[in-house]
């Protein structure tokens, strides 16, 4: 059974981003990139079910610019068997993202699709939805377990007030929250390892996908900055404070 997986390469998440001057979008000009933290766990996903035997082979696909071929190649170095790399520099939104993962998936034909629940640059939560609604597949999104058992995979989900478990049938798209697991620290020796390892290049045209834009971004703008807070003598205070000031009793 083959396993798809998406990374994405987004600015790291320790990076504090700073707005560019006009407005128009994030600046990320020599700012530290890394595989967007859900897709690791998405990766590390995979590579545990293919130790454990339920799988035999991992793709993982990413769809950007040239350096994309280093977040493929952490997800080689991690355990993925091979690498499809969608090389463009056009800004996808994420439609056109979930058009080109199924262009992909039409030609690998794996049984499990895994992705992470949101890239944290654009934070859209809708790929891995959208994926599983073109390919015509079950979805099973913020899973927190993945149990693959013959031709179903049960995927337990983080749901208000508890935990919901669907049986879904194979084909089935799965986007990993960060509990699902944690992923492995990449050694030196799977770095150069997986510096061997395939990396198949393609591009939109040979896709042949349609990835016009139906959104447009009319400003970025950074966050108001917090007021600093106050220390209270005593709880009278305080009351008296959360009634007559922020009025919220
Ligand atoms: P989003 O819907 O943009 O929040 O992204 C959800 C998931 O879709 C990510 O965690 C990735 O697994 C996948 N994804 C989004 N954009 C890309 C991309 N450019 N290349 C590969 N995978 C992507």
């Amino acid at each position: 059974m083959k396993a798809l997986v998406a990374v994405k390469r987004v600015v790291d998440y320790n990076v504090k981003v700073r707005v560019k001057a006009d407005g128009s979008d994030v600046d990320i000009d020599n700012v530290k990139m890394s595989m967007n933290p859900f897709d690791e766990v998405a990766v590390e996903e995979a590579v545990r079910l293919k130790e454990a035997g339920k799988i035999s082979e991992i793709v993982a696909v990413s769809l950007g610019g040239k350096k994309s071929e280093e977040t493929l190649r952490t997800a080689l170095a991690m355990g993925a068997d091979r690498a499809v790399h969608v090389e463009t520099d056009a800004k996808l939104e994420p439609l056109a993202v979930a058009k080109l993962l199924k262009a992909v998936a039409d030609k690998e034909v794996p049984q499990l699709l895994l992705l992470g629940k949101q890239a944290i640059d654009d934070d859209a939560n809708q790929t891995a939805q959208m994926l599983a609604a073109l390919l015509g597949a079950a979805q099973g999104t913020f899973a927190c377990k993945v149990v693959l058992e013959n031709d179903e995979v049960l995927v337990t989900r983080e749901v208000d007030g508890g935990e919901e478990t669907l049986a879904l049938k194979l084909p089935a798209v799965i986007s990993a929250d960060l509990r699902l697991n944690e992923p492995r620290f990449v050694k030196l020796p799977n770095i150069m390892a997986a510096k061997k390892k395939p990396l198949e290049k393609t591009t939109l045209a040979d896709l042949g996908v349609d990835i016009s834009p139906k959104t447009n971004v009319v400003k970025v703008a950074e966050p108001k900055p917090r007021q600093a807070g106050i220390k209270v003598g005593s709880v009278a205070e305080l009351v008296e404070k959360l009634k007559n000031e922020a009025k919220v009793i």
